[in-house]
């Protein structure tokens, strides 16, 4: 039994699986779900979770799609001994996004996508961003991530 709003009552329901199409990020991902009616009345009885079930279901299509989840994301960075906001520094990015994104709070897209899954194949190649960025940075902070990316460095002169 479930409110039916229309009825005002609760009211027992009829499930219908339906297949729908969702856009995430410009891409299109098909989700099956289940819809209930009224049998009363023959309206669609709406559950409040619906909505945030859907972006739960959508996301995880998404990462299960290109294989990144927020926790590969961590594994990358971690794998270059980088904190979450040298890692940022190195590609240019806000510390912000990258803590949302190993917290699974967004998911990257676009380019950056790209850019993740091609350094978890090569993560030496994390070294031609810093030669772009490592102008822009302090110091002190160009030494650090410097000394950290050492065993790519010479991983990439064998
Ligand atoms: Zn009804």
């Amino acid at each position: 039994m479930i409110y039916c709003e229309n009825c005002g009552e609760n009211s027992s329901v009829q499930i219908q699986e339906t297949s729908a199409s969702y856009v995430l990020r410009r891409e299109i991902f098909e989700i099956k779900e289940n819809h209930l009616f009224c049998t009363k009345c023959g309206r669609e009885v709406q559950d409040k979770d619906d909505e945030k079930k859907r972006q739960q279901r959508l996301t995880e299509l998404y990462q299960r799609r290109y294989n990144m989840f927020p926790e590969d994301i961590k594994r990358i960075r971690k794998s270059m001994r980088l904190t979450q906001s040298e890692f940022a520094d190195v590609l240019n990015m806000g510390k912000a996004t990258i803590k949302r994104y190993e917290t699974g709070g967004s998911l990257p897209d676009g380019v950056l996508l790209g850019v993740l899954r091609v350094l978890r194949k090569n993560p030496e190649l994390i070294l031609m961003f810093f030669e772009e960025t490592k102008a822009g940075l302090p110091e002190k902070e160009r030494q650090r991530i410097e000394e950290k990316l050492q065993p790519l460095m010479q991983k990439r002169l064998k």
